[in-house]
């Protein structure tokens, strides 16, 4: 066996002795000089950063990612540039609304963030495994996540909270009927798929421009609990997803995801039948079928925890040249606020954390000092722009295309109307299967039936607007009259919302 190393102190100092501490007389007091003990029992008071307030519990792996198809006629992105290429990743799953030690089988969508480790600087895809979101307004995102945690009140799950939210932000539907099918609760996170959600851009070495969706599908084929195989889950293995994903990879068994996009031009954008930058629709695969990009693998297992999954800090606002952000709302609203968050959760020198740093691309900001400062903070070089002392200048070959925007200063409102109903009825109708069908609806039941009975009539309409038959079947489940159920999904939102404002 190798002979340990000697124990230290956190500046070197060998330590003569790990188990006693000093004491005056071996019955104490304990001595203020024992400055081994005093940095052991320091250290372990500050162990804690702040838990994500979204994402909080997740599972991480490192791998690569390689080009299979040539995309250069959409993307000037190096990384996406050859057939065969292959860039270095690190994955992170993870559930959403739960905190860091909730079970990974709860019922809620599932993050699915990768950062390529690029020569053009990194690039973050923090995506998630369902295509849609609740709600397309960044200003609706801490309401609509306090609805999804505890009652301010009780610190309990609040199926109140949770319902009123959604019945009274219609646009959830589509996202609300993928969630409480079987798509809510994957059996692992190798056993489902990843998705952008948003548009974003891609653009060429000709300044050309394309709207783009991305869809990581899953080589091992969709695998879903049931809801009683999730709740039982939730007892018997609360870390089912974590340990799945690390004992896979331990194995050799490394999980691989197929990159598709699918690609609209500016032009369709510009009269396609709905809003293409509305993250509550998809890009209905017969108007935009995906084409393949490469192939995602997972191969390496995190050493330590807390260094390579707590400290990662991905941002959908790292981009690369050749990849740029989308006019989507929600989008906007996450380019300030993932950054932001980080900052908060790690400090303004997140980005020198060695899991964050780039790894194939050299850092030349003019951004200095501030907290844990870690690496030589640019050592003499100039510190500001412009110089003439040779400090690092942009370079506007990058520049991305310029988009035309104009409008009126407002807080514009979307045109709320059915279009929001046609996507989650062609789900229920065209897609899901009798029996997921049949799942959807007892998911439905067991949750919203612990909401009041006004709140589960707005609700039950919405999901009549989405199909007549999905809504009565919910109707029929929480012992509602379908009649009234019809009558109030004929209202508009506002009448809905007036019609069921008291018990
Ligand atoms: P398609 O029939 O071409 O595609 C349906 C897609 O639905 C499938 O390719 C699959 O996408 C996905 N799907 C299959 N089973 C389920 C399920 N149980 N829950 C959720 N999604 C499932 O039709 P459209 O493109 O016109 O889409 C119809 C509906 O399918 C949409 O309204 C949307 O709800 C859903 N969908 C569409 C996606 C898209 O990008 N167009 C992506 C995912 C869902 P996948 O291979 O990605 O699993």
């Amino acid at each position: 066996m190798k002979k340990p190393k000697r124990l230290t102190t956190e500046f070197g100092m060998p330590v003569d002795d790990d188990l006693n501490s000093m004491t005056a007389g071996p019955q104490g007091p304990v001595l203020t000089q024992d400055v081994h003990l005093i940095e052991k029992l320091a250290h372990f008071d500050r162990e804690r950063i702040p838990e994500r307030v979204v994402h909080a519990k997740g599972a991480g792996a490192h791998g690569y990612f390689e080009v299979t198809h040539d995309v250069t006629r959409h993307t000037r992105a190096k990384f996406l540039s050859e057939i065969g290429k292959r860039t270095e990743v690190f994955v992170r799953f993870s559930t959403v609304g739960g905190e860091k030690g909730s079970a990974d089988s709860e019922r809620d969508p599932r993050g699915f963030a990768v950062k390529f480790y690029t020569e053009e600087g990194n690039y973050d895809m923090v995506g998630n495994n369902t295509p849609v979101f609740f709600i397309r307004d960044p200003l609706k995102f801490p309401d609509f996540i306090h609805t999804q945690k505890r009652d301010p009140a009780t610190n309990l799950k609040n199926a109140d909270m949770f319902w009123d939210f959604l019945s009274l932000t219609p646009e959830s539907i589509h996202q609300v009927t993928i969630l409480f099918s079987d798509r809510g609760t994957p059996r692992t996170y190798r056993h489902m798929n990843g998705y952008s959600s948003h548009t974003f851009m891609w653009y060429n070495t000709d300044g050309e421009h394309f709207w783009v969706q991305l869809h990581f599908k899953t080589e091992q084929g969709i695998q879903n609990f049931t809801g009683e195989e999730a709740d039982r889950m939730r007892g018997t293995d609360p870390d089912c997803a974590t340990r799945d994903l690390h004992e896979d990879i331990a194995r050799g068994e490394y999980p691989s995801w197929r990159l598709q996009v699918q690609i609209m031009t500016p032009e369709e954008a510009q009269d396609y039948r709905f809003d293409p930058f509305d993250i509550t629709k998809v890009w209905p695969h017969a108007d935009y079928p995906p084409m393949d990009v490469g192939r995602l693998v997972l191969n390496r297992n995190p050493e330590n925890y807390f260094a390579e999954v707590e400290q990662a800090a991905f941002s959908p606002g790292n981009f690369v040249p050749g990849i740029g952000p989308s006019p989507d709302k929600m989008l906007q609203g996450r380019l300030f606020s993932y950054h932001d968050t980080h900052r908060h959760r790690l400090g303004p020198n997140y980005h020198l954390l060695p899991i964050n740093a780039p790894k194939a691309a050299p850092m030349e900001s003019y951004q200095r000092d501030g907290a844990m400062r870690s690496d030589d903070n640019g050592g003499s070089q100039p510190n500001y722009w412009p110089n003439s002392f040779g400090g690092p200048s942009p370079d506007p070959g990058l520049a991305p295309p310029s988009i035309d925007v104009s409008g009126m200063a407002a807080r514009h409102a979307y045109v709320l109307g059915d279009v929001d109903f046609v996507q989650a009825g062609d789900l229920y109708r065209k897609v899901l299967s009798d029996e997921d069908r049949e799942h959807l609806v007892a998911n439905i039941v067991s949750h919203l039936g612990g909401a009041q009975r006004r709140i589960q009539l707005r609700q039950t309409a919405l999901f009549y607007k989405a199909d007549a038959e999905y809504g009565e079947r919910v109707a029929r489940g929480l012992k509602l009259e379908s009649a009234e159920v019809e009558r109030l999904a004929k209202m508009t939102q506002e009448q809905r919302v007036q019609a069921t404002a008291t018990q």
